[in-house]
């Protein structure tokens, strides 16, 4: 019997419902589990997504694409198989995707996380007979602390600079996690953030679901005099410039991600880390591929010789994807 899901240079590919998920090419039909640019190509013929993600995949798609949106949870088909998306925790409308054929299960993961996170759907456990994880994070040494922990923390630190009148830039990236940080921070803060004009279409999405992030202003282009005194301003990590953050006067510059847990923040540039990731850790991957109660495991994304060590341990079939 053909497998439902195969490898192909452009991705995962099911050759029974001639579709690639997240393919790595331009493909004639493409089924999505969320938009980070990662996860799809621009061009392909057509585009399937959840319904959630349809408005922040048609900000990132060029041009009019032919673009199908499916609620979560709603079995479609796809010639001769069954497909539906349900929610991985990761980003607003980000899905995992549920494959059945001839009554066989797989379940694609996408990029998912366990933690609570009030800016998009919580992660939905999926019963399958094969489970292809992402593994960003595949190794013991990932712990996180939970997300509302961290948003003290980001809650203290903004209050301390502006104690001494400092400028606070924490940066972050520009789809998921700076609405994640204002949907945290909604309920702690007292003030209104700043935020970099980047942002203002995904924050406008997020808005438009119902999720509900802190009140915002554009950081302006000429502060004309101005100042930011003790701000907090949200900005993409490609603004980490002296040329954009000079005119702030004293600032203090820090980076929320998961690789703030595993690596010095100071070598990357910036003066404070705080780990917040929208990835599982260690704990979260071993639970939830025990959860779906799949007897066979196909990690990829990053390095997961220590996960597939572990799984391959408790008896499970596992093996790698190749990587892109
Ligand atoms: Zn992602
Ligand atoms: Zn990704």
């Amino acid at each position: 019997m053909k497998s439902v899901l195969t490898e192909s240079s452009a991705g995962i590919y099911c050759p029974a419902g001639n579709f690639y998920i997240d393919p790595r090419r331009r493909v004639p039909r493409a089924v999505v589990t969320h938009a980070h640019m990662d996860h799809f190509r621009q061009g392909c013929g057509e585009y399937y997504c959840s319904s959630s993600s349809a408005e922040l995949m048609r900000l990132r798609l060029r041009g009019k694409p032919k673009l199908t949106a499916i609620d979560f949870g709603s079995r479609v088909a796809l010639d001769d198989v069954t497909v539906s998306f349900h929610p991985a925790g990761h980003v607003l409308g980000s899905a995992q995707v549920r494959v059945e054929a001839a009554g066989e299960v797989w379940v694609v993961s996408g990029d998912y996380k366990r933690d609570q996170d009030p800016s998009c759907e919580p992660f939905e456990v999926v019963p399958c007979d094969t489970f292809v994880t992402e593994a960003t994070f595949g190794r013991k040494g990932a712990k996180w602390k939970p997300g509302g922990v961290v948003m003290g923390e980001i809650n203290d630190w903004w209050r301390e600079n502006r104690r001494s009148g400092k400028v606070s830039i924490l940066y972050c990236y520009v789809l998921g996690k700076l609405q994640r940080i204002l949907a945290g921070m909604s309920s702690l803060c007292d003030r209104e953030i700043y935020v970099h004009r980047d942002a203002v279409p995904y924050n406008e999405c997020y808005r438009r679901a119902g999720i509900e992030l802190a009140p915002t202003v554009v950081v302006p282009r000429k502060l004309d005099g101005r100042t930011l005194d003790g701000a907090l301003i949200l900005a993409p990590p490609k603004y980490l410039q002296p040329s954009w953050y000079r005119r702030f006067g004293d600032t203090v510059t820090a980076f929320a991600s998961g690789w703030m847990g595993l690596e010095d923040s100071r070598k990357h540039g910036y003066e404070k880390g705080f780990t917040l990731s929208d990835h599982a850790d260690w704990g979260q991957l071993v639970k939830t591929i025990e959860e779906t109660g799949a007897r066979n495991i196909r990690t990829h994304h990053g390095d997961a010789t220590e996960l597939n060590d572990y799984l391959a341990g408790r008896g499970l079939d596992v093996s790698s994807l190749n990587q892109p």
